[in-house]
């Protein structure tokens, strides 16, 4: 069960502090246990605690972060969630997928977070692009948006059962492929921005969607350590002329 203590449930700008409690109650009953809150609008309070009924540690322990990328700086799989689809179509997984991919990355060491959005506008489109897959529950679409703590309830479930159908299968996970961490990625991206600006490959005054389609691209890819290494090494070498 250890590899449920690899995965982090993170909040954005939650607005309802039921909602944290709710979520927390929902973790804690499929036995995922990190909790980390990105600017919440309200701290945890009494109704929190009151939600999360035998869960309150779990909204005690939270860890309170002001960006995204704190969250997500150890992890080396990050999953967005979304009701409705974006301009600029992503990685995507269906609920039951992303517990297998979940687990088998966890089983690999992998840190995995799974993010959730605002109660009424959700994740930002560059929030989204910060994630490795997008993950939507293919609910009614006619009215696909479930409450918050609900949604958290069906993607640790799905995390659950998919770490259920592993137990006494032979581990048939090969050798361990190092991925960067997530910090690790966002720098190379800052890099590959400066040199495309400094090449004049990107005007300033129209960037356009460049880098949203390259980060795309890589994270289409999932780049190893040593390939980030060798496209570090490209900048640099581009950065010297
Ligand atoms: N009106 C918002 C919905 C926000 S619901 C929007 O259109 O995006 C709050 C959060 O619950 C979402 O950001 C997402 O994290 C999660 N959520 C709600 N419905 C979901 C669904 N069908 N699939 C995946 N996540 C969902």
């Amino acid at each position: 069960m250890s590899l449920l203590n690899q995965i982090k449930i993170v909040l954005i700008e939650t607005s309802h502090t039921g909602n944290i409690g709710s979520a927390a109650r929902a973790m804690k009953t499929m036995g995922i246990t990190q909790l980390c809150l990105v600017n919440p609008i309200v701290k945890p309070d009494s109704q929190a605690i009151s939600l999360a009924a035998g869960a309150s540690d779990i909204v005690k322990n939270a860890q309170i972060v002001t960006s995204m990328e704190e969250a997500i700086a150890d992890c080396q799989l990050v999953i967005g969630t979304s009701a409705r689809s974006r301009h600029l179509q992503w990685p995507h997984l269906e609920s039951f997928e992303s517990g297998d991919k979940i687990v088998r990355e966890a089983q690999q060491g992998h840190q995995v977070a799974l993010v959730f959005g605002r109660e009424r506008v959700g994740l930002t489109n560059e929030e989204l692009q910060k994630c490795h897959y997008h993950v939507s529950i293919p609910a009614n679409p006619d009215y696909s948006s479930l409450n918050l703590a609900m949604s958290v309830q069906v993607l640790c479930y799905e995390i659950r059962m998919a770490m259920l159908r592993t137990i006494d299968k032979p581990n048939i996970v090969s050798a361990p492929i190092d991925y960067p961490k997530n910090d690790d990625i966002e720098r190379f991206y800052q890099h590959l921005e400066q040199t495309l600006l400094q090449t004049s490959f990107i005007n300033p005054n129209h960037p356009g969607q460049i880098m949203g389609r390259l980060r795309r691209l890589f994270t289409r890819a999932q780049i190893e350590q040593q390939e980030l290494n060798i496209l570090r090494g490209i900048l640099t070498s581009i950065n010297k002329q």
